[in-house]
Formats: structure tokens, C-alpha cells, sequence
């Protein structure tokens, strides 16, 4: 590969193996580049990744819903590689309510209200003159009114990994909803099946990423490469507290971005039970009233039962809550899962609890937590965090989609429109 009379090792590196740099290796293969994916890690598939050996049947350790799925990217690649996807169930329970509308009605009144304040904010947007964002936390406007508010604000926290005082509510205001669906073989399964046939080099840590006259030194674990362009997937988690040295060094306003778009909490308490003790049918997600501590904050989660007809239950916890279970380690988080399930189907089902695992993402090295959130006054940020660095050093990730933030789907789309932007440039 020469250019300007130097010669590199690649057309193009990707770093990260996740749901970005998959899609961001297949499209400039697909393009015909040389191109070499470096993953810090000893497996593909990042924060999307499905587990077989702890419990036997597929356990998804971070992304399982396929959100939005009639603008999801992954539910058509799943569908012909022939996996088995599905609607997800619409069966909710809520322990302690005959008529479940009281929790729905409140969740949907919460909902109206951040899509009301959302339009009102934009009508009256002055952002583009002052520079100034026009935006709030979400817990200025969704106030508990009812003894399952709490309920209802803790689903909503689920999708954004955080407490509402840190929540945008512009982020929240942009994000695409729509129905959700299942892959039976596990949502990393699918993604992993998308990187076959691709060349990735695994427990292949990048260091440092240095800009040459007409390319890229990338230096790893394994020695240095060299290439035209580069794209970087790692999380804002991993470049905020540079693991990767860059040269020339990132921009101000790039490291100013990474203050408010933050990566939040979100994790899986995974319990394996004897058959049938978990009384519900498959993919059910159960609630139940929780309370807010002194800050105001609910402490508890949801459990989605039975996934896919296993005997594999999640306990789902999301902001400080799940900071709070993660630092207490996977026992107590093990426990408080198990006794919450206790107290809504009895203490038996404490016979029929045969293994657990807590997920603690926030303790990965090269993840730094779930997903990538913008603070009150950060959405716009996204955008920054999408931007090429030096011109040759192009960045992709959930991060830095607007729309689909924080999902696989939005990770794969931007993997791709990084790679649209290399190959443009190496024209
Ligand atoms: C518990 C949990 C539940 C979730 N649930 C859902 C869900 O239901 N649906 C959904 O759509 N999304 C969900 N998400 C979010 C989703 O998983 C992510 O948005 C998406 O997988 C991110 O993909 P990515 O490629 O941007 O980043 P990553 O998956 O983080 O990929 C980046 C890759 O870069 C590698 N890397 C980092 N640093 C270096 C380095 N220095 N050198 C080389 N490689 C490096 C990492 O090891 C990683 O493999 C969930 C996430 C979590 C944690």
C-alpha cells in the first residue's frame, strides 16, 4: 500500500471488535481494501456477546432486546443467516396489581410528558443563536405522582443506564421507538455470526494511535501497524481516561464532550432455576412497586423470566442502583436478586435457584461501563464524538449515533458510516 512514497501495512485498521467495528471491517472488505480489525480483547462482539458455558443455554451478558426492530440493522443480517428471531412477548407482570393499566398508565403519562417538554424545548430552541443548549434533566419534568412512579421511572432508566438528574432530556426525546424482538441463539450470537470470514486479530490491545504525513502508526500489544486511516470503536469510557495516547493529542472540544456524554450503569443478574420455579411464561417481564431512597432515586429493577423458554432469569438493574450492586460484588447482587423474587413468588423458589452470575460492566477494562448517555446540555455532543480526528483518525460507536445511542443497531450503523467516510477519503 504506498501513498506519497511511504508504504503501510493496510488500507485501513479498525480497532475494536464490537458491533462498530464489525460492521466498519465488513463494509471495507467489501469495498476491496486491505484491512486488519485489532481487538483488546480475547473474544469479538464487545458489549454484544452471548454466553453458552456458565449456565448451558444462551445467557446474553450485555445486549439481548433488538430494539426498534423496523429500523433495527441486525434483525435483517440475523433473518439470513437463518437464527431464530421473534417478537418479543407483550406479557408484562406486575407483582401486587390485578390491573396492570395503573403502572402503564403512569409510564405512559411519564413518556407524554418528556415528549411534550421535548417539542416545547425545540419550539423554542435558541441554541443555534446563542450557542447555549436548551435542555433539562429528565427529573425536572417526571415527577412521581403515584405510589408506581417509581415503577414506572426505573423502566425508563433501564433504556439510559442512569439516574434521571443525569439524563438529557433531548437524548431521550430523539431516541427511535418502536417494538422489540428476540434471537433465540442470543443477541451476541447473531452479531458475532456477522464477523465471520473477517480478519480480526484478538488480545491485540491498541496503545497509542500516531498520525503520519499521508497515514497512521497504530502501536498495539503485538507491535506496531501502519495504514492510511484508521476508525476507533472503542467506548467514550476507554478514550476518556486514555488507554489509547493519540498524536497529535484529541481536540478540546472532543474531551469536553466526553464530560457529557458519560458512559452509565446497566447490568444483568442472570439466576438459573429448576424448571417451572419461576411461575411465568416465557420472556415475561415482571415489576414490582419499588421505593425511592433519600435522593429520590428507586432502588430495585425488572426481571425478564424464562428467556426464550429456558429456566434462565434476569434481574435487570440500571443507574446507581446497579453501580451500588456492582461494588458489592456478585454475591450480594446473586442475593438481593433472589430474595426479591422470594418475596414475590415465596421462599421456596430459594430450593430451586441452582446458579447465578452478575455482570459488572463498569469493571470491564476496555468497556468502562454499559452505554454511553449524554448528560443534561449533552446531546448535541454526539455528533462531536462522530467527528474525524487529524483527518485520517475516524471514530464509530453507539456514542456517536443519534437515534439509536446507547443500542447494537445504532453501534452498526455508525461502523458503517465511518467506513463510508475512509473510503471516500482514500478514493
Ligand atoms: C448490560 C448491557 C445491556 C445492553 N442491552 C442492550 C440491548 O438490549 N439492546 C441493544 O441494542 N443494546 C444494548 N446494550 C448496548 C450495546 O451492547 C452497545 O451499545 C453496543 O454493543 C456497543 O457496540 P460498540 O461497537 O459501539 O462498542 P463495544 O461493543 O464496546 O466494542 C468496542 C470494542 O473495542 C474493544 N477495545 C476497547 N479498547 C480497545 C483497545 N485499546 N484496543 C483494541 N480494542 C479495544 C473492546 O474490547 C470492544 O470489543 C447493552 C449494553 C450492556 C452493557
Amino acid at each position: 500500500m504506498a501513498n506519497n512514497g511511504m508504504v503501510f501495512d493496510y488500507d485501513a485498521i479498525v480497532v475494536g471488535a464490537g458491533a462498530a467495528g464489525i460492521a466498519a471491517t465488513g463494509a471495507l472488505c467489501a469495498a476491496g481494501l486491505k484491512v486488519t480489525c485489532v481487538e483488546a480483547a480475547s473474544r469479538i462482539g464487545g458489549r454484544a456477546h452471548t454466553d453458552t458455558a456458565i449456565f448451558g443455554v444462551p445467557f446474553d451478558t450485555g445486549a439481548h432486546w433488538l430494539h426498534n426492530e423496523h429500523t433495527n440493522a441486525l434483525k435483517a443480517p440475523g433473518l439470513a443467516l437463518g437464527l431464530n428471531l421473534y417478537r418479543a412477548p407483550q406479557n408484562g407482570v406486575t407483582h401486587g396489581l390485578k390491573d396492570d393499566s395503573v403502572l402503564w398508565d403512569e409510564f405512559d403519562r411519564l413518556y407524554d410528558a418528556i415528549r411534550q417538554a421535548a417539542k416545547a424545548d425545540a419550539d423554542t430552541d435558541t441554541e443555534h443563536t446563542t450557542g447555549r443548549p436548551t435542555d433539562r434533566a429528565l427529573s425536572d419534568l417526571v415527577l412521581p405522582t403515584t405510589p408506581w412512579s417509581y415503577t414506572a421511572v426505573s423502566m425508563l432508566a433501564l433504556s439510559i443506564a442512569r439516574d434521571l438528574p443525569d439524563t438529557s432530556l433531548r437524548d431521550i426525546a430523539t431516541w427511535e421507538g418502536g417494538d422489540d424482538f428476540f434471537c433465540r441463539e442470543g443477541f451476541g450470537h447473531l452479531v458475532a455470526r456477522t464477523a465471520e470470514g473477517l480478519a480480526i486479530r484478538l488480545s491485540t490491545p491498541v496503545t497509542g494511535i500516531e498520525c503520519l504525513p499521508s497515514g497512521v502508526r497504530v502501536k498495539t500489544g503485538a507491535g506496531e501497524i501502519t495504514a492510511r486511516a484508521v476508525i476507533v470503536t472503542a467506548s467514550v469510557g476507554v478514550l476518556a481516561e486514555d488507554v489509547i495516547r493519540f498524536d497529535p493529542p484529541l481536540e478540546a472540544d472532543r474531551r469536553a464532550a466526553f464530560e457529557l456524554v458519560t458512559m452509565g450503569d446497566y447490568n444483568h443478574v442472570a439466576l438459573l432455576f429448576r424448571p417451572g420455579a419461576v411461575p411465568v411464561p416465557p420472556d415475561t417481564w415482571l415489576t414490582y412497586q419499588l421505593q425511592p431512597d433519600d435522593m429520590g432515586i428507586a432502588r430495585g429493577g425488572g426481571f425478564l423470566c424464562n428467556i426464550s423458554g429456558t429456566n434462565l432469569t434476569c434481574f435487570e438493574t440500571s443507574g446507581s442502583f446497579s453501580r451500588a450492586l456492582q461494588a458489592a460484588g456478585p454475591d450480594t447482587a446473586i442475593d438481593h436478586g433472589i430474595e426479591t423474587l422470594s418475596g414475590i413468588f415465596g421462599s421456596a423458589i430459594r430450593r430451586d435457584f441452582l446458579k447465578g452470575h452478575a455482570t459488572a460492566w463498569r469493571h470491564e477494562p476496555f468497556v468502562r461501563g454499559s452505554y454511553a448517555g449524554a448528560m443534561p446540555g449533552g446531546h448535541s455532543q454526539r455528533k462531536v464524538l462522530g467527528r474525524a480526528h487529524a483527518e485520517r483518525i475516524h471514530f464509530a460507536g453507539e456514542a456517536s449515533h443519534v437515534g439509536q445511542q446507547c443500542s447494537v443497531s445504532g453501534a452498526h450503523l455508525e461502523g458503517l458510516r465511518a467506513a463510508r467516510d475512509v473510503i471516500a477519503r482514500l478514493r
